[in-house]
């Protein structure tokens, strides 16, 4: 007799890219999940595996795929967006950034920023991100309550920030984080040092010591601007990425944001550390602040991913809209139209993030095992017709907000565009009324 599959949730119908090693595609096909897991991905009817489930899904003239991986995110800036545009970098920090965090970084703003950040992520066919920022806690409680996947990273500078006056303070917590959610089901941590111009040498080897120590990864923007690299070479003659080799930040597996300026060595010592990077490309155009050499950088193996960078300077969080900027800036950057493919795109807005923070074997890919985070988008519809190359499509044509349905860790968390886990209408409402304080 031929075994019964028992599972939660079948989607049935369904176009699928597993985007697997071999971009494998099953139409119709048909997705089993059970226990927030994969447990059959393959053809639907005549060839499905017999199965009982408890709720079904059709997805006729859907398609299916891996959700998109935020690699880079400041989640709860999402309250100061639309301040101070056209700036430098500097500047925007000076006059806008920090004097405002100062009057309203607290932990209420940052819980009510992220929500407002992760619905704009899920919308836009997001499951996870990688933050930065103060009170994560917060973070992590507005990633559950929405039902989405983070990576922590309460972030230190050598300054007192809006969470902590000193960095003892700041480590103590850190221990106490990785306890609280080493094992949880949504929530994993990083140590977030902010940059290497922010950081003193014993903070950042501290920070890179505690990364290695618990086994989560450290990160850091690195490399963002010409003045960074100008100014490490003038003082120090060497570059900030040698400059953090050197006190042995790149020892332990580092996730490094921006990464504009390299040297041949700089990428070596990514290379040769295991590091991923994520590019930061609607930030750094906006900003000007340069461009990720993504393709050489992907030659040598790194796993390049697509990071939004924080609300404030992007102005959007979309994966998908910085995967199709990524793409277009380095193909004119390059004069090469060849530079980058679609296939290659997509993997740098999902399985690359994956790969980035070793998450490889649960997330990236619709795999038997992994995690079962997927999307559904709605294909019937002018942008995407007639669908000759579906991966021309999504790279070129697709709309954040053709994502329908988001599933995370096997539970549906948007269905038809709407949000199932949070009040949406409660919290743009707060938000709002936060904006009138803040302008008074
Ligand atoms: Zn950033």
């Amino acid at each position: 007799m031929t075994e019964i599959l028992n599972c939660d949730l079948a989607i049935t119908n369904a176009y699928i890219l597993t985007l697997d090693d071999d971009f494998t595609e099953f139409a119709p096909g048909l997705i089993l999940i059970r226990n927030g897991k994969l447990v059959y991905v393959g053809p639907d009817q005549p060839y499905a595996p017999r199965y009982k489930t408890t709720e079904t899904i059709n997805a006729r003239n859907k398609l299916v795929m891996p959700a998109f991986f935020n690699a880079h995110n400041h989640a709860g800036m999402s309250i100061y967006r639309g301040l101070g545009n056209d700036l430098v970098l500097d500047d925007w920090l000076n006059r806008f950034v920090w004097p405002m965090e100062a009057k309203f970084a607290t932990p209420e703003n940052v819980h009510l920023g992220t929500l407002l950040s992760t619905m704009e992520m899920i919308r836009s066919g997001t499951n996870i991100f990688a933050d930065m920022y103060f009170f994560e806690e917060e973070v992590a409680r507005a990633a559950e309550e929405i039902g989405m996947r983070v990576i922590l990273g309460e972030g230190i500078l050598n300054f007192p920030t809006p969470h902590f006056d000193n960095a003892e303070k700041y480590f103590t917590y850190l221990e106490q984080m990785v306890t609280q959610y080493r094992d949880h089901s949504l929530v994993g941590i990083s140590i977030s040092a902010h940059a290497p111009y922010t950081c003193s040498d014993e903070l950042l080897k501290r920070v890179s010591e505690l990364a290695a120590y618990h086994q989560v990864p450290a990160t850091i923007h690195l490399a963002e601007t010409q003045w960074e690299y100008d100014s490490y070479m003038e003082r120090y003659g060497k570059t900030s990425t040698q400059y953090l080799a050197d006190l042995g930040f790149f020892d332990h597996h580092v996730v490094a944001y921006h990464c504009n300026y390299l040297s041949e060595t700089d990428r070596q010592i990514l290379k040769q550390s295991g590091s991923g990077v994520a590019t930061i490309t609607h930030s750094n155009m906006k900003l000007a602040s340069g461009v990720c050499p993504v393709k050489d950088l992907m030659n040598r193996g790194i796993p390049v991913a697509i990071g939004t960078d924080g609300p404030a300077s992007n102005n959007n969080q979309s994966v998908l809209m910085d995967m199709r900027s990524s793409v277009l800036l380095q193909k004119t950057i390059e004069k090469d139209p060849t530079v980058l493919d679609t296939h290659t795109a997509i993997r740098m807005a999902t399985s690359n993030g994956a790969k980035a923070y070793r998450m490889e074997n649960q997330l990236g890919s619709l795999e038997i095992d992994k995690q079962a985070d997927l999307i559904m988008i709605d294909t019937d519809q002018p942008h995407w017709q007639p669908m000759h190359d579906v991966y021309a499509s999504i790279v070129y044509a697709m709309l954040p907000s053709d994502v329908e349905t988001v599933i995370v860790n096997g539970r549906v968390i948007m269905k038809d565009r709407k949000l199932l886990q949070v009040d949406e209408k409660k919290i743009l409402h707060q938000v709002k009324t936060l904006m009138k304080k803040m302008n008074q």
